[in-house]
């Protein structure tokens, strides 16, 4: 597959945080200084329509979309967990498996009218990006990229993305997770 390097710097744990789940584990790539400056030099190279800015979730969406943002030039907008941010927020709550999750961001981070392209680590069944998607989107944001280091194509998020009229770019496919 292309970018085979960066497929070999990423650590599979079986069974965490519960049985049955392989985890991609990006620490291991990040530790490899020329691996992480090609994973983030590829993500940039993969934009189409450079943003106003960068959003990346909470937590390895930080690390990408921070990297991402320095490379583009643009500013970079936090999607956090729930009550992490000082400031007056907007949120949204999505399902988990079990369960819901909240993630938030300052109000009056993005401006009508911005283009934000969201940032995360892995995209498994996309509720996690969606969420943020809507977050964006309510605040006015004009969100029509998204990009990851990883895909799990069989849990389908990508595709969510793409029917949310998203252009989705991933760099490395695990199938049959
Ligand atoms: P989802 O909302 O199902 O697309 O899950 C995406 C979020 O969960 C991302 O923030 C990932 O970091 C994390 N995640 C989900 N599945 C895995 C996995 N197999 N390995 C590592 N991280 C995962």
């Amino acid at each position: 597959m292309a970018n085979d390097d960066l497929a070999a710097l990423v650590r599979t744990i079986p069974d965490y945080p519960h049985a049955g789940i392989m985890f991609r584990d990006i620490t291991t790539l990040l530790l490899d200084g020329p691996g992480f400056a090609a994973c983030t030099d590829r993500m940039a190279a993969a934009v189409v329509t450079p943003p106003d800015l960068v959003a990346g979730i909470e937590a390895r969406g930080f690390i990408f979309g921070a990297a991402l943002a320095q490379r583009l030039s643009v500013g970079f907008v936090l999607l956090r967990k729930q009550n992490k941010l000082p400031g007056r927020v907007t949120g949204v709550n999505y399902a988990l498996e079990y369960g819901t999750d909240r993630i938030e961001m300052h109000a009056d981070a993005v401006q009508l009218g911005q283009r934000v392209l969201l940032v995360d680590d892995l995209i498994a069944t996309g509720g996690t990006a969606l969420a943020g998607v809507e977050l964006l989107r309510g605040a006015g944001a004009v969100v029509d990229e998204a990009a990851f280091v990883i895909d799990l194509p069989d849990l389908h998020g990508a595709q969510r993305l793409r029917s949310a009229g998203i252009t989705v770019h991933t760099l490395l496919h695990f199938d049959g997770d």
